[in-house]
C-alpha cells in the first residue's frame, strides 16, 4: 500500500514546515494576532521554536497549535473555513481560556 503524502500546507497550498504550519502560514498569522489582541503579546518565531519560561504562556501556545492542528484536520475531512472565519472561531473559543490571564501578568513581547 502507497502513501501519497504531500509537503503542500492544507490550509494555504504553500510549501510546509513546521515553522510555515505554526507561524509563517496565513491561518496561523490571523490566529497569533488574535492572541496578540486578547492578551497583547506578540509572538516571535523564536518563542514558536524554543517556549517561553512561563507556564501559561505554553499553555497558550499549545492551545493555538491544537487549534490550527482542529482547523487542519477539518480541511482535510472537507470543511473548508476561510482565515477571518478560523480567527472568530479562536476568538469564541478563547473566550473562555481568558481565566489564563489571572495567573500571570502577560504584556510586551515574548
Ligand atoms: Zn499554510
Amino acid at each position: 500500500m502507497e502513501i501519497n503524502i504531500s509537503d503542500k500546507c492544507i490550509l494555504c497550498n504553500e510549501k510546509e514546515t513546521v515553522l510555515h504550519l505554526l507561524y509563517e502560514c496565513n491561518y496561523a498569522q490571523a490566529s497569533w494576532d488574535t492572541i496578540h489582541k486578547a492578551l497583547n503579546i506578540t509572538i516571535s518565531p523564536e518563542f514558536i521554536v524554543c517556549g517561553a519560561n512561563d507556564k501559561c504562556l505554553n499553555v497558550i501556545f499549545a492551545y493555538v497549535c491544537y487549534f490550527l492542528y482542529k482547523e487542519s484536520v477539518s480541511e482535510r475531512n472537507g470543511v473548508k473555513r476561510f482565515v477571518d472565519q478560523v480567527t472568530k472561531r479562536l476568538e469564541v473559543e478563547f473566550m473562555y481560556g481568558k481565566k489564563i490571564l489571572a495567573c500571570t501578568n502577560l504584556s510586551g513581547e515574548i
